[in-house]
């Protein structure tokens, strides 16, 4: 055992579905503008240009119930995705191999300061401060990808108070899961614990104090968030 000058931090562990055992996070990886229609209401051209990436903290993940309202915003954005969790990893993955190193599949919500986002952008800063902050990312349990099977389509949605705001479909992906981790291990080393969010679908909006949030992917249940 080395011995630390300080307590070492904790490893972020993610419940599995019908399972006691916990999934160790390691880094956690996002895709931008991966809806067509979600890069249009952004101001984007969907036309399929190289995926980007950026990326939230482990600690971000947040598996409970309840969303706090972050600080420094006044618009504060929903993004219900499609989580990758990968069980092994690699560099320059081919697409035709890059399945075998998913372990499962969970829904996930961006939560965004879009204000700050929109900022950032802007004036060409880095995304962390909209994007990376405290409990940003909600997620729900992990579904194995050997009981689920590969998740490639199936309806994503997010309703917000009971009124459905966000639609979409899986296969509306304009980078599809096996080419985001192909793409990624060209610029990353990807390991196990890794986390992929593959992007939103069409219909981002603010939420208040208050509101609950009910994201849904088809073959993973739903996960219900009230921002508090
Ligand atoms: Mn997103």
């Amino acid at each position: 055992m080395p011995k630390y000058a300080i307590t070492p931090p904790e490893v972020i562990g993610l419940p599995i579905k019908d399972s006691d055992a916990l999934f160790p996070v390691r880094r956690v990886y996002c895709i931008g503008r991966n809806y067509a229609a979600h890069a249009i209401e952004m101001g984007h051209d969907p036309d399929r240009e190289p995926p980007f990436f950026f990326q939230k903290n482990p600690d971000n993940l947040s598996p409970g119930a309840e969303f706090p309202y972050p600080p420094k915003t006044s618009d504060l954005h929903y993004e219900v995705e499609l989580a990758v969790m990968l069980q092994s990893g690699g560099s320059n993955i081919a697409v035709e191999q890059a399945m075998r190193h998913v372990f499962g599949y969970g829904i996930a919500l961006d939560m965004t300061r879009r204000d700050l986002q929109s900022t950032a952008k802007k004036m060409g800063r880095p995304w962390e401060i909209g994007k990376a902050f405290e409990h940003s990312a909600p997620v729900g349990p992990i579904h194995p990808a050997s009981t689920v099977g590969d998740i490639d389509q199936g309806r994503i949605a997010l309703m917000v108070n009971g009124e459905l705001q966000q639609e979409g479909d899986l296969n509306q992906m304009i980078w599809k899961v096996p080419e985001m981790i192909s793409s990624l291990s060209d610029f990353f080393e990807l390991a196990p614990g890794d986390v992929i969010l593959s992007g939103t679908p069409a219909g981002v909006g603010p939420v208040v104090r208050g509101d609950v949030m009910e994201a849904q992917v088809e073959g993973l249940g739903s996960m219900v968030v009230k921002v508090v």
